[in-house]
């Protein structure tokens, strides 16, 4: 029997589903598309900053672009007077073309550019150093305006990290910043985990509230820390999902392919997106008495974010036509108009879990039968390994030619961090859908 991991249920996606412009929309465009629900972006972000205010915590949420190219979401982002995550000259432009500014943008990533830190010292831009070199780099730039930057700890519970300054490293580059009196503004220091638990934050960010302690003995502002990104997002139910991690085995994939469990990402959490920033800040840093909300107001340290994923849950999916459909001993391979390229997870050695839905066309002649079919999903290229699902999924009835497949929830890094157009096939359009009431009216996004 094929495991069952449908999206939590989304009544606005629903009603979208539901009626016809999906089908119109696949037919005008001629291939697969993304939806995206940018109301779910503003929600989001406002979801964020309510906890900060809830705590008493002055902090700043600044969008790691990096998890969609869409526009829309950095239109809505600078409407909100929100902050941009960039780690590239082209991210940049693209933030700063929005209306995201300058001073508001934090720029993060490894060994940057020349010309990227040549824009953003000019544009006041906040800048994470992460090497020595990259300092000595900044230092040289301080010119008219002071050079901003945090420096990034390189986490000590992350060892095979290769981001960010060591305790020796950040001790020198204190020493480099105080030096340098007037051309750097030295404002505090940052990290970015992988992985979702909580309390390693609140550990590390308690870490970087006592090191802006001791930068402003030696006169350096230190007035903020940035604890990234890494907002878990929850996409699936909790029984669903531990159904299927104790019982999911190579039997369950097209060609017995095996996934081990921990190369998943954690496709249900019990505490996500904002709440998860809630609980880091309710947690007590290792050593510390008190909450992390209270170290920081106590310190007078600022909170900075850098969620991704979470500012995109449920604010977009990715729609397939279907376009053939053959069986196989046991199951079917059911291949849309579009590749893998389109669901990224599929090129981490990994698989987006929570599953397509079937949107059937009318039925004219009514001999369309009921019986359940289980299929894995296959994309329109000549490899052998481009599936968009090699589970074998349970859908209502058979698949046929013309019928619609929609991955839920792929705004976050799913639809377009890969793509590209292999097979000279088109990249999928975006298509934004704004709520005008009751009814939904689309665009393309530019
Ligand atoms: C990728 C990244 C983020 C965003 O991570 P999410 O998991 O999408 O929240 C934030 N900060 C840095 C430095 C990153 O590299």
């Amino acid at each position: 029997m094929a495991l069952t991991l449908p999206a939590h249920p989304d009544p606005l996606a629903d009603r979208l589903h539901a009626g016809g412009l999906l089908h119109e929309l696949a037919h005008g465009l001629g291939g697969p598309f993304h939806y995206l629900l940018p109301e779910r972006f503003d929600a989001n972000l406002a979801d964020f900053r309510a906890a900060l205010t809830e705590a008493g915590v002055e902090g700043r949420v600044y969008y790691a672009k990096k998890a969609n190219k869409a526009s829309v979401f950095m239109d809505r982002c600078a409407a909100a007077g929100g902050g941009a995550d960039i780690a590239s000259l082209g991210e940049l432009r693209d933030a700063l073309g929005h209306g995201v500014r300058g001073e508001d943008l934090v720029v993060t990533g490894p060994a940057k550019s020349p010309e990227l830190l040549q824009v953003a010292v000019r544009q006041g831009a906040l800048i994470a150093v992460d090497a020595p070199d990259e300092l000595d780099r900044l230092l040289t730039l301080g010119g008219e305006r002071p050079v901003r930057v945090l420096l990034r700890r390189h986490p000590p519970t992350q060892l095979r990290s290769r981001f960010g300054l060591d305790d020796t490293q950040l001790h020198e580059a204190l020493g480099r910043c105080a030096a340098a009196g007037d051309a750097v503004r030295m404002e505090g220091f940052s990290f970015h985990l992988s992985g979702y638990a909580l309390q390693p934050r609140a550990d590390l960010a308690g870490e970087l509230v006592e090191l802006c302690l001791k930068a402003r003995v030696l006169g350096l502002r230190a007035d903020r820390i940035s604890i990234g990104g890494g907002f878990p997002v929850d996409y699936v139910a909790a029984d669903a999902w531990d159904t299927f991690l104790g019982e999911h085995d190579p039997g369950h994939y097209h060609g017995h392919k095996a996934f081990a469990a921990g190369d998943f990402y954690p496709y249900h959490s019990p505490v996500a997106g904002a709440d998860a920033l809630r609980a880091i800040l309710a947690a007590q840093p290792a050593g510390s008495g008190a909450s992390l909300a209270e170290r920081l107001r106590q310190a007078g340290v600022m909170l900075l974010l850098e969620p991704g994923r979470a500012l995109l849950d449920r604010a977009g999916s990715s729609v397939f036509r279907v376009q053939g459909v053959k069986d196989r001993a046991g199951y079917g391979i059911v291949t849309v108009d579009g590749t893998s390229l389109s669901l990224s997870e599929q090129w981490f050695n990994s698989e987006y879990l929570p599953e397509p839905v079937l949107l059937t066309r009318a039925d004219p002649e009514g001999d369309r039968e009921d019986d359940p079919y289980e299929a894995c999903v296959g994309g329109a290229s000549c490899l052998d390994s481009d599936l968009l699902t090699w589970r074998k999924i349970r859908f209502p009835t058979r698949p046929r030619f013309g019928d619609l497949l929609v991955y839920p929830n792929t705004a976050g890094y799913q639809m377009d961090s890969n793509e590209s157009p292999f097979h000279e096939l088109p990249l999928p359009p975006k298509v934004v859908i704004d709520q005008d009431g009751d009814r939904p009216r689309w665009r393309l996004d530019r």
